[in-house]
């Protein structure tokens, strides 16, 4: 029978160290780490995300800086507004939440973020950075995956490892994460034939699709650690992942709830890069 992974749990105790780690650059430097939100228009969910960072960056004793900007916004005021918290050497992070509005370009958006105070690790700078392993910053949700599978004492070395979902912002770069710790890693995706045998090969199961009950109990190899990334709703509206939590967890030897798994790593490790972007930040003296 398969362990739970606490991902909230793991979370304090991520948050717990930045907030040690800003008092102590508090006293060091004068002034604490300073994350800036920029949420533009009025989508419900993205509010609450962006919500649910603040409130955690607060939480480390964090400055915030918490910009909204109308549905209608044009690019240029938003890049704008970036070239001026990219200038203001008080912000040490800067978090633009996605999607964002149709008019917008998303990848014009990313590039005009500067590299060290990408919060987020989606600009190109970075992406090159983890793909050519020079000190960069790590993309949220998977440095948060890495961290789970870690502290429930899997040598990743030498296992099989199945990413399913081959996005940027998650299955790409949890693959070259799980690489780098000499895990031997498949990735799956729409076009994959038999994804279940594939699954059933996997030590370390990473599901990254957004399709509720993708993976069911037939489809693992017992004892693996399987993490559930995905966040759906269930016909009665309830949040669910991509893995059928019930049949999964007798076979497993961990597995991630959703709520309760990813999710709230994802905002830890947030808080983690807030504090990578501000050694960056000073490094460059900016
Ligand atoms: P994307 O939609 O960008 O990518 C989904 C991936 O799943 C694609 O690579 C797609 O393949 C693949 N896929 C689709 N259908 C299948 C299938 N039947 N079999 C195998 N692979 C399939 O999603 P994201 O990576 O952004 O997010 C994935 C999920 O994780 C979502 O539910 C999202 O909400 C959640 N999420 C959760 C976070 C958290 O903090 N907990 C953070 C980020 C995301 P193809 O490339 O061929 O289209």
């Amino acid at each position: 029978m398969g362990d739970v992974i606490d991902g909230k749990a793991l979370s304090l105790v991520v948050k717990e160290d930045v907030k040690r780690q800003v008092a102590e650059l508090e006293k060091c430097f004068g002034r604490k780490p300073c994350l800036a939100v920029i949420l533009v228009g009025d989508d419900a969910a993205s509010r609450t995300y962006v919500g649910n960072k603040l409130k955690a960056a607060t939480y480390t004793g964090m400055d915030t800086l918490f910009i909204e900007l109308p549905t209608n916004v044009t690019e240029r005021v938003l890049l704008d507004k970036i070239v001026e918290l990219n200038k203001n050497s008080a912000i040490d992070g800067i978090l633009v939440q996605l999607p964002l509005p149709k008019n917008i370009n998303e990848a014009t958006i990313i590039d005009a973020v500067s590299p060290e105070k990408d919060v987020d690790g989606f600009h190109p700078k970075n992406v090159a950075g983890l793909w050519l392993e020079k000190d960069c910053i790590i993309p949220c949700t998977p440095a948060g995956i890495i961290r789970i599978i870690e502290s429930v004492g899997c040598d990743l070395n030498g296992k099989n490892a199945l990413v399913v979902g081959r996005s940027n912002i998650v299955g790409k770069p949890v693959a070259k994460l799980l690489m780098d710790r000499n895990a031997t890693v498949a990735i799956a995706h729409s076009h994959t034939v038999n994804l279940g045998s594939l699954c059933r090969m996997a030590d370390v199961l990473v599901v990254a699709v957004g399709k509720e009950g993708l993976i069911d109990g037939t489809m693992i190899k017992p004892g693996a650690v399987v993490i559930d990334v995905g966040m759906n709703r269930n016909v009665s509206g309830k949040l669910c992942g991509d893995v059928d939590f019930e049949s999964v967890k007798p076979i497993a030897s961990w597995i991630t709830p959703v709520p309760g798994g990813v999710g709230p790593m994802t905002i830890a490790m947030l808080m983690n890069n807030v504090l990578h972007c501000f050694q960056l930040c000073n490094q460059k003296g900016n």
